[in-house]
């Protein structure tokens, strides 16, 4: 028969999938023989098989009941004993922490009798009604789904407790169940359900947690934090998790239970206040959290509460941070000897660099703020005020979300503002944790606040739903209107303006992308088309250009150019215009080959249809006729309408483009790689060495490529000087990775397109998808990212595996590469790096983020620190 339930002394920190992060851990804590109250874990294992067949899996209750027992007889307390009641606590506790997602019920126990038991014993009547009065409240609205707003407040708990009753039986139909074992088994069952609530499951999408892994349910003794001024709870961390700075971390709130710190409900003191408060109480708890560091090898935070003066351990896990503490804490726990670099390498992630990439806001031009709250999940977001979820979920532009506090209710907005700002509540409150697990921007605490309904009124200035503001998660400012923003230090750190030597942050991030790179099996190139952009590449760490689109080009002042060739009509008028493009390629592509000196630099030929150097069909038809109705001659705009219509196409992704468009209009190529081999002789003939290589684009047929590649080699042997020049093709379109095998025998690399790939592989529009009804496939979950930003593994991955192998079966030195939009994402590069490719190509400012990745991708056997 399958064990549903594990004492706490049974289990250990590594049983996380069965006992939920929560119970593996109180299991932990309890067999180092920290002060953690006594308890059990029902198994995740029971969950599951609750939510399979919608009824609570045989034996578990006699589990239940036989682990309760236990615990009776180790703690002297009775549960339903009138004259001194155990009371417990049922908290959720699924694998990856889910803040506030699923339900916690405290004070099962209470009845009418047991209450006075515990007023009793505890010598304070009020403490007791109040805690009854919580149990109804709790309990009415977790287990009944009775609305949190029909529970009034009142100032005398054995009135409220009255109400509450009334409030509950009016509700359910039924009494409040004063049979405490019934009461027990109906909170197991709710936290069980909670598991697929709304929020729960939008959380797990947005966090990619997977749906079907179900929560544990911990049942513990409980303590009590609202036993007077000796008694308290609080929120601790080992380390700053906001910066990573050594030292211990957190707040602590007075005559007050668990739920009141994490909801942010009140405002807290400090730790370290602590320290003057309870001394003792203090010193127990740094000495805690030193062997909590030393167990977990990382980071920890802790949730503990003090009964009388004695302290209790209600939590701990690794524990979430800021991207700049990820890297920061890493590199501190190498120089401790804790951890090696594989693992530190490991403890940190693209995103979080990603994160630390974006743009701040500029303090030197900043006006002063309107207020300073607590800066709680960084980075600098401009929006228009919103003052609830919906709103934000409904808008269309960027919204900053203002609340008093947050709670589970408000994902929805959270995850589609900018920001999040709130007037009450710590670092520790919801809107904090999610937000910073998320990497959203987010203020908080920010008191001087007034928000009252539609308005939001702070330094005698009233602000209104739709107004602008700016807030700064690094420090906590909140401005009026839109503050400009300026690049992040580590991107000028990248850019060589600024050196790490220091900083802490940037030695971290200095130390982990030198092992990066030097772990890394793939390399990293850059989608780069002008001079410019692959010096930044370069000095991001690209070792090549991966990809360069040629038709970026042919924009500006070219256009005419581009104009006259689509109009020409005999070979001496294309002629002429290919003649004016010649020159003007030349020299991109010789600043490109500067920029890029000694590494490969990949020249994708034009790719898309040509009318897109047109005016569009609507405002051609508008001047024409406009001109018509006026009796005036239409002139070119005559002739541009007619060449567009003549070249309009239902479908242009899917239409004459790539190398379509070479074998239709005579000579475009060849002056392409004309361009290329003269710019390449020029930069040699001055000492240089440039390293181009010719691309082909949308290839879908061997035949294809043998037209163009035959064209492209007679014009490379016409120009002297030239350097060898390697000629491939880009693989996007299915056909072209389904015959790999033939393909491979004209091209000496591969390229996926894996923007093109992705929208013919699933047969998506990439210009419209994504606007028009993705967000409805990702509330669905049909997928649990956008395939256009992260690679689809088992569809267009499939694809990419199948090139590679028949592709290489006939060419074994073939080069393969990537430089759709996914070359910069990090779970797509670890893709592209089991799938065995050579390099990954990406925008210059994502180059950091796929080298960094490119390393972890390469690491083997290195234990992560997953502090979901
Ligand atoms: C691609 O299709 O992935 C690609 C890189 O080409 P483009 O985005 O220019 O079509
Ligand atoms: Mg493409």
């Amino acid at each position: 028969m399958a064990m549903y339930v594990y004492d706490f002394i049974e289990g250990n920190k590594d049983l996380k999938d069965l006992l939920g992060g929560k119970g593996a851990n109180l299991a932990e804590m309890t067999r180092m023989g920290l002060p953690v109250p006594p308890g059990f874990t029902i198994t995740t294992e029971a969950c599951r098989e609750y939510l399979r067949t919608n009824s609570v899996p045989a034996g578990l209750l006699a589990e239940v009941e036989h682990h309760l027992r236990q615990m009776q007889a180790r703690i002297g307390r009775t549960f339903g004993d009138p004259r001194d009641p155990l009371l417990l606590s049922v908290r959720s506790g699924a694998k990856f922490s889910m803040p506030g997602m699923m339900e916690t019920i405290l004070d099962i126990g209470l009845n009418d009798a047991t209450v006075s038991g515990l007023a009793k014993q505890s010598g304070d009547d009020r403490f007791a009604w109040d805690s009854y009065r919580r149990l109804i409240q709790m309990f009415g609205r977790t287990v009944f789904d009775i609305p949190a707003g029909e529970f009034e407040g009142g100032d005398d708990p054995r009135e409220l407790v009255e109400a509450y009753k009334k409030v509950f039986q009016a509700h359910t139909g039924r009494e409040f169940p004063q049979a405490v074992h019934e009461q027990l088994f109906l909170a197991i069952n709710a936290v069980f359900r909670s598991w697929n609530a709304e929020r729960a499951v939008l959380y797990r999408r947005q966090e990619r947690i997977p749906q079907d892994l179900g929560t544990a349910v911990n049942v513990m003794a409980m303590v009590f934090g609202n036993r007077g001024e000796d008694s308290g709870t609080g929120v601790a961390f080992t380390r700053d998790p906001a910066t990573g700075r050594r030292g211990s971390y957190g707040d602590y709130l007075r005559n007050a239970q668990g739920e009141d710190v994490v909801a942010g409900i009140r405002n807290t003191m400090s730790l370290a206040e602590l320290a003057t408060v309870d001394p003792a109480s203090y010193g127990q708890l740094l000495s805690i959290m030193q062997r909590l560091e030393q167990r977990y090898r990382d980071l920890c935070d802790i949730e503990f509460t003090i009964e009388n003066g004695k302290l209790w351990m209600l939590q701990t896990r690794v524990g979430k941070r800021t991207p700049a503490a990820a890297f920061v804490i890493a590199a501190q726990l190498v120089d401790e000897g804790t951890i090696t670099l594989d693992e530190a390498l490991h403890r940190v992630t693209g995103e979080q660099l990603a994160q630390l990439m974006f743009p701040s806001f500029d303090d030197a031009t900043a006006p002063p703020p309107l207020t300073t709250g607590v800066p709680a999940s960084p980075g600098a977001a401009v929006g228009a005020i919103v003052f609830d979820s919906a709103a934000a979920a409904a808008a269309t532009g960027p919204v900053i979300l203002v609340r008093r506090e947050t709670n589970p209710d408000d994902l929805p907005g959270m995850i589609a503002a900018q920001g999040i700002l709130t007037s009450r509540g710590g670092k520790t409150s919801h809107a904090a944790v999610v937000a910073r697990g998320m990497g959203k921007t987010c203020v908080c605490g920010a008191e001087e606040l007034r928000l009252d309904g539609d308005t939001l009124v702070v330094g005698g200035r009233t602000l209104h739903a739709g107004d602008i503001i700016s807030i700064d998660g690094t420090n906590g400012r909140v401005y009026a209107g839109e503050v400009p923003v300026h690049p992040s230090k580590v991107v000028r750190y990248f850019e060589g303006q600024l050196t790490a030597h220091g900083d802490p942050l940037l030695s971290a991030i200095e130390r982990l992308m030198i092992h990066a790179d030097h772990t890394a099996r793939l390399d990293v190139h850059a989608n780069a088309d002008n001079g410019p952009d692959a010096a930044r590449a370069r000095r991001f760490g690209a070792t090549g250009v991966g990809l360069c689109r040629t038709e970026h080009m042919f924009l500006g002042d070219r256009r005419v150019l581009v104009e006259r060739l689509i109009l020409a009509e005999n070979d001496n008028d294309r002629d002429a215009a290919l003649a004016g493009l010649l020159p003007l390629q030349r020299k991109d592509f010789e600043e490109l080959f500067t920029a890029m000196d000694g590494l490969p630099v990949t020249i994708r030929l034009i790719d898309p249809p040509l009318h897109e150097f047109l005016p569009s069909l609507e405002e051609l038809t508008a001047r024409v006729a406009r001109a018509e109705a006026l009796g005036e001659d239409p002139g070119r705009d005559g002739v541009l309408l007619a060449a567009v219509r003549r070249m309009h196409e239902q479908n242009p992704m899917l239409g004459l483009r790539g190398v379509r468009l070479g074998l239709v209009v005579p000579g475009l190529f060849a002056m392409q790689v004309r361009a290329v081999a003269e710019a390449a002789a020029a930069r040699k003939a001055a000492g240089g060495d440039p390293r181009p290589e010719i691309m082909v684009p949308l290839v879908g047929a061997i035949q294809e490529l043998e037209i163009v590649r035959a064209e492209a080699e007679s014009v490379l042997a016409s120009v002297p000087g030239a350097p060898p020049i390697r000629i491939g093709t880009m693989i996007e379109v299915p056909r072209a990775a389904l015959t790999a095998g033939q393909i491979a025998g004209a091209a000496e690399f591969f390229s996926f397109g894996t923007n093109d790939l992705t929208q013919m592989t699933w047969g998506f529009s990439r210009d419209d998808v994504e606007g028009a009804f993705f967000g409805r496939y990702l509330e669905l979950g049909v997928f649990a990212a956008s395939p256009f930003e992260s690679i689809d593994a088992d569809g267009v991955g499939e694809l990419v595996r199948i090139a590679v192998a028949r592709g290489r079966a006939v060419r074994p030195e073939l080069t393969v590469g990537v430089c759709g939009e996914h070359g910069g994402d990090p779970a797509s590069v670890r893709f592209f790096h089991d799938a065995g490719l050579d390099y990954v190509s990406c925008s210059p400012f994502r180059v950091p983020i796929a080298r960094l990745e490119a390393g972890r991708a390469a690491l083997t056997g290195a234990t992560g620190s997953d502090s979901r």
